[in-house]
Formats: C-alpha cells, sequence, structure tokens
C-alpha cells in the first residue's frame, strides 16, 4: 500500500507537470520566453518617443522606416553583466527605402506591452489599438480625452496618463531583467556611446521612468506623477533601489546554513529565496522558532513556500502584470486578487504541502500577510517612503474589517459544493486500535530481518499517528 502511493504520487506529479508545460499560456516559463523574443531586437516600422517634451512632435513627424536592428554595434552592454544591454541611440539619415528623411535619428524604441508581456514598437499606436481597448486602463486614457472635451486630437492629461502607463510598464520589464541579469534595459534617454552601467540607473518613485540616479533630483521638476513630495536625492535613490528590488532583504546567515539547503530548489523555492518581504518573514519565523532546532528549518521553509505560491497566484491573477514582488501586490487596490489568491493557495489540490487543504489555512496564511505587510511598513519607514506606508496601512485596515467576511462566504460557497464527509465510525476506530495492538504483541522481536524490521517500523509509527492525530508532524521529530 505504501509504495503504491507513493509511485501514484510520482505518476500525479509527473503528469500534472506535463500538464502545466502543455496547457498553460501565461505560465511564468511562458513568460520569460517571451523576453528571448523580446530581445531578438527584430523591428518593422518603429517610433521613438525621446522625451517628455520631445514626444509629441517625434510622433507626428515621423518617418517611414523598416529598419532591423539587431547588429551589435547598436546596443551598449552592461560593464557587469554582458547579458544585460541597452539600445543606442542611432542615425541613418535615408529610410530603409532610400527615401530621404527629415531628421536622421532612427526611432527605434521599443517598450514593454503588458498585456502581450512583449516588448512592441510604437507603444502609444499598440496600446491604443482596438486589440487592447477593453483593457481598464486603456478605457481609463479614453476617458480621459473625453473629459477634455476633446474627442479628436491629443490632450495633455491623457498623454501624461499613457507617458505614466508605460513607465510602469517598462519599470516592470526592467525589475525582471535585473533579476534575470539578462535582456533589454529600458531607460527614459538613450545613450550615444558607452560605457554602460545599470547600477547608474533606476526608477523615479513618482513617475517609474528609468533614469540615471543623479538625475533624479533635477528630474522632479518635470516629473509626470502629481503624487509628488519634495524629497532629498538621498531619498530618491534609496527609495528608486527599493523599487527596482535592489535592496535585497538578506537572509540571515542561519537561514541561509539552515533553511535554504532543505527547501526544494524547483520554482517555488526560487521565488521564495528572491523575494525580499518573503525572506525577511522566513527571517522572522526562524527568531520566533529558535527554541525547536529540530523543525525550524521545516516550519520556515513551509511559510516561505506557502507565501511564494501565493505571490505565484498573484502573478498570474492580476493582469496587467503589476510587478514581480509581493509588495507590488500588497496595496488596498488588489485586496480582493490577495484574499482570492489566498484562497486558491490555501486549497490547491498540491501534493508537495499535503496539509495545505484544510480551508482553515486560509485564516492561517491571513496572519503570514498581515506579518508581510508589518515587514512593509517596516520598509517604507526605513526608507521614508510616505505612499508605500499609507498603501500598507490602508490595506491592514481593510484585513481587519472585510478579510474574515471575505473568506467566509468564499468558503460557505465551497462547502456547499462539497461531499459531507462522515467522521469515523467508534467501532472502526476500535478494530484499527485493536489491529495494532495485536500486531505488536505478535511481533518476533528476535527476528531482525529487513522485513521484520520494516514491519515493527511501520507499525509504531502508525500507532503513533493514530494516537496523536493532531500533530502527525510530531513523528518526523523523533529520535
Ligand atoms: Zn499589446
Ligand atoms: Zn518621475
Amino acid at each position: 500500500m505504501q509504495f503504491f502511493n507513493k509511485n501514484h504520487f510520482y505518476f500525479f506529479k509527473l503528469f500534472a507537470a506535463l500538464q502545466i508545460r502543455s496547457s498553460r499560456p501565461s505560465s511564468d516559463e511562458d513568460e520569460d520566453n517571451q523576453y528571448s523574443d523580446a530581445s531578438d531586437g527584430n523591428s518593422s516600422d518603429e517610433t521613438y518617443s525621446p522625451s517628455e517634451s520631445e514626444r509629441d512632435s517625434s510622433e507626428s513627424e515621423r518617418d517611414d522606416e523598416d529598419d532591423d536592428i539587431t547588429d551589435d554595434e547598436d546596443v551598449i552592454k552592461d560593464t557587469d553583466f554582458p547579458q544585460i544591454y541597452t539600445k543606442k541611440v542611432t542615425k541613418s539619415s535615408t529610410t530603409k527605402t532610400g527615401k530621404k528623411k527629415k531628421f536622421d535619428r532612427r526611432y527605434d524604441v521599443k517598450h514593454f506591452c503588458p498585456y502581450c508581456k512583449k516588448l512592441v514598437i510604437n507603444f502609444c499606436q499598440h496600446i491604443s489599438s482596438k486589440q487592447h481597448s477593453t483593457e481598464p486602463e486603456m478605457i481609463q486614457i479614453h476617458n480621459a480625452k473625453k473629459a477634455a472635451g476633446n474627442d479628436t486630437g491629443k490632450c495633455k492629461n491623457q498623454t501624461r496618463l499613457i507617458t505614466l502607463f508605460r513607465n510602469k510598464s517598462d519599470n516592470y520589464h526592467n525589475c525582471k531583467v535585473i533579476k534575470k541579469k539578462s535582456g533589454e534595459m529600458i531607460i527614459g534617454r538613450r545613450l550615444t556611446k558607452g560605457p554602460f552601467s545599470i547600477k547608474d540607473y533606476g526608477p523615479c518613485p513618482g513617475c517609474l521612468e528609468w533614469l540615471r540616479l543623479t538625475m533624479l533630483r533635477r528630474h522632479q521638476q518635470n516629473c509626470p506623477s502629481s503624487t509628488n513630495v519634495p524629497l532629498t536625492i538621498g531619498d530618491l535613490m534609496v527609495q528608486s533601489n527599493v523599487i527596482s528590488g535592489r535592496i535585497e532583504c538578506n537572509p540571515s546567515t542561519k537561514m541561509l546554513a539552515e533553511v535554504y539547503p532543505t527547501m526544494k530548489s524547483d520554482h517555488i523555492g526560487d521565488v521564495a529565496k528572491s523575494d525580499g518581504l518573503i525572506v525577511l518573514l522566513g527571517n522572522q519565523w526562524f527568531i520566533r522558532n529558535i527554541g525547536n532546532p529540530l523543525m525550524r528549518r521545516y516550519y520556515v521553509s513551509a511559510i516561505m513556500r506557502l507565501c511564494a505560491r501565493l505571490l505565484i497566484a498573484l502573478r498570474k491573477m492580476v493582469i496587467p502584470s503589476t510587478g514581480i514582488r509581493m509588495e507590488d501586490y500588497l496595496v488596498p487596490a488588489y485586496f480582493q486578487h490577495v484574499a482570492r489568491a489566498a484562497l486558491k493557495v490555501a486549497n490547491q489540490d498540491d501534493m508537495d504541502e499535503e496539509n495545505l487543504r484544510a480551508p482553515s489555512s486560509a485564516l492561517k496564511l491571513s496572519y503570514d500577510i498581515k506579518r508581510l505587510l508589518d515587514i512593509k511598513v517596516g520598509v517604507a519607514i526605513k526608507t521614508g517612503n510616505k505612499q508605500m506606508r499609507e498603501e500598507a496601512d490602508d490595506f491592514l485596515t481593510l484585513m481587519k474589517i472585510e478579510w474574515s467576511t471575505k473568506l467566509e462566504r468564499e468558503l460557505l460557497e465551497e462547502r456547499k459544493a462539497e461531499k459531507t464527509r462522515p467522521m469515523p465510525l467508534p467501532s472502526d476506530v476500535k478494530t484499527l486500535a485493536a489491529f495494532y495492538k495485536k500486531e505488536s504483541e505478535e511481533m518476533d522481536l528476535k527476528n531482525s530481518s529487513y522485513d521484520n524490521f520494516k514491519r515493527a517500523g511501520l507499525i509504531a509509527l502508525a500507532s503513533l499517528v493514530v494516537y496523536n492525530r493532531h500533530r502527525p508532524g510530531g513523528v518526523q521529530a523523533m529520535k
């Protein structure tokens, strides 16, 4: 029976893995593949918007251009990570068809489309196209134009909204490139020559445009973000680094030595180990369980993996992709998503963490979400980020008021669909207990053959689990 279960289990896992590969269009793997597509740089008709002030003119005076830029000469590689590169400003005086151009600059920049999840040319035209016209962000942008009473031309507020949306999407893409240490970085102002080092760049905390860090201060005067508070250059740089995920929240040395080797290094494990808030949560859990040297590594690993699965679920659920880190999702706007993702993760039919199927684990997960939010508040205070702090505080308030009702309602629905599971009959329990008793009494303890030893172990462990049904994990910690 034992062996059958084990084989069955592996078969199931294999099967599940195959299914995931073949049928999930928006899985992380696919998303990553998009990046390699995007970075091969085959481009046709292109428009480049050089800076906010030039943007409008560049679009109206666009030349018919059809250049392919895949040459190494057109990119500048990062000095530390040769897989990271940025496109140079390139010039040509004629179009591909040989026509003379008004300006010799080539408009060939690509931006990230969060709906298609790839780099696209002529961003403004692309997102305004019919295929994306029903996306909430596009409707909002369209409404801004209407509100200005201007149905034909462009209005200032609309341009601003598009800029902010484009920066947010590019920032998402750039953070991913940094994490992968490979791909094209999209920076606000392209360079004409090297050297290029991504260390010198970061997003503006207001509008998320990627700029040279030393330029952040000056940029604040022209920043299109309206929620802009005057900040010192130090604040700006720290906030920028937090946003791009470069302030790493390091695991404690004990975590590295004990928990990380225990944790399975699959996709979930990778996400758990690379997300700042989740790592900090792991540190906290480790300290809290310091008195339990035998089991603490498993507890911490389990909780980190659980949160990583929540994050993975959120990345798939929130469209367009908002961010790759946990803190991006712990904002009031995604409260509903977080609640739904928590339930999904807690009830997932996953063989990996077997005791998560109980509905109460969604409630358990809420304690960890609260703790993640506390950590977010901490990071916000340390970096002086008021907006981040407000977001976390508001989310915590929402959790206090709405979380349990929201979960309860969903759970009730779920239970309705579930078949009633009868309690075991006392007579059955009695029979089982009698069986174990009889078996252990009849066991020939002098027989030291492998089979007999195994049987003795099996009966002893089974009896223990039956005896202490509440904590089946305790058997694991026995010496
Ligand atoms: Zn698109
Ligand atoms: Zn800005």
